[in-house]
C-alpha cells in the first residue's frame, strides 16, 4: 500500500513508504505495489466494501487518499508473504508485478500460505517455484486453479486436507 495525501497529485511517485512496510521489514517498501488495496480479497473500509471487481474506495491514482486515517484492519495489519518475508520471497514476487498476493496463514499454528488471484491465476512456473519451498520449508500452501482449491504440502498436510474433502469440508 503506498499513500497519497488527500488532495496531492496522485502520481504515488516519491510518496513515502507504507506504514506496513516500514513495520514488516527494513529492506521492503510496499513502493508502487497497491495489490492489497484492489480488492482482490474482500474487505470493508470506513464503512466501504472492497471486493473483487471493486476496488478500495479510498484508492486513487495509484496511492491511498486516507493513508493517515486509514483503520488497522485491514489495512495496517496486513502484511503480505513478500513485504514480510523477503528472507522467503524474491523480489520478482511482488504482488502486483506476480499477478498474486502471497498471503500468510496459519495451519495447525504453522505458517502457511494463500495463494490469492491478483489478476491471474498462480501459473505452472509459480506453482513449481512454490513446491520446491513448501518441500524445503515444510510450509504449506493453498491456491485456486478455474474455481477448484487445492493445496499442497507436508504429508501431514496432506492428510488432513484428505480428511476435510472425505468430511465435505473445503480445503481452505
Ligand atoms: S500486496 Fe503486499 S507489497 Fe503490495 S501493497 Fe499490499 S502489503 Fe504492500
Ligand atoms: S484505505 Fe484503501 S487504499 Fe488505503 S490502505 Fe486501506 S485498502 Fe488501501
Amino acid at each position: 500500500m503506498i499513500p497519497i495525501a488527500a488532495g496531492a497529485a496522485a502520481t504515488g511517485t516519491g510518496a513515502p513508504s507504507g506504514a506496513a512496510a516500514m513495520a514488516a521489514s527494513d529492506a521492503r517498501r510496499c513502493g508502487a505495489c497497491t495489490a492489497c488495496c484492489e480488492g482482490w480479497a474482500a474487505g470493508e473500509i470506513h464503512g466501504h466494501a472492497m471486493s473483487p471487481g471493486h476496488p478500495c474506495h479510498f484508492l486513487a491514482g495509484g496511492g491511498c487518499t486516507i493513508y493517515e486515517r486509514r483503520p488497522q484492519s485491514p489495512c495496517r495489519n496486513f502484511v503480505c508473504g513478500w513485504l514480510g518475508e523477503p528472507e522467503h520471497f524474491p523480489e520478482a514476487m511482488r504482488p502486483d508485478r506476480l499477478g498474486v498476493i502471497v498471503i500468510r496463514v496459519r495451519w495447525r499454528g504453522e505458517p502457511a500460505y494463500v495463494l490469492l488471484s491478483a489478476g491471474r491465476e498462480p501459473d505452472d512456473a509459480l506453482l513449481e517455484w512454490m513446491r520446491a519451498f513448501s518441500v524445503r520449508t515444510r510450509r504449506p500452501f493453498f491456491y485456486e486453479q478455474r474455481g477448484e482449491k487445492l493445496g499442497f504440502g507436508p504429508p501431514e498436510f496432506q492428510r488432513d486436507m484428505l480428511a476435510r474433502l472425505a468430511a465435505g469440508d473445503p480445503m481452505w
